[in-house]
């Protein structure tokens, strides 16, 4: 997933904001909202993602929010969820 590294916070929100108004009846649209919280959570932390869900109201369309982690990412040491780039945990997700 080389491309997520070069989108930015916003370029991510656009992307689930608009993938979620259709996200019952496109097909896609259910994979474009996952990966996009996915990529939010390991580049900005969980509670970044959490916020998504808030503001798209993602929770009624099946995406509850998550607990945010307390401990430290073991490698890269960053918090709340987050990983740096180079971090092996940004790495087979
Ligand atoms: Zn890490």
């Amino acid at each position: 997933m080389k491309r997520d590294e070069i989108k930015t916070l916003d370029d991510w929100r656009d992307s689930i904001q608009h993938a979620a108004r259709t996200v019952d009846r496109a097909p896609y649209s259910h994979n474009i909202v996952s990966l996009g919280l996915g990529a939010i959570a390991r580049h900005w932390g969980f509670a970044e993602a959490n916020k998504a869900i808030r503001d798209f109201k993602l929770a009624r369309k099946g995406w509850p929010e998550l607990p945010v982690p307390t401990e430290p990412c073991d490698r890269c040491k960053r918090v709340g969820g987050a990983h740096e780039d180079d971090c092996f945990m940004m790495k087979g997700h």
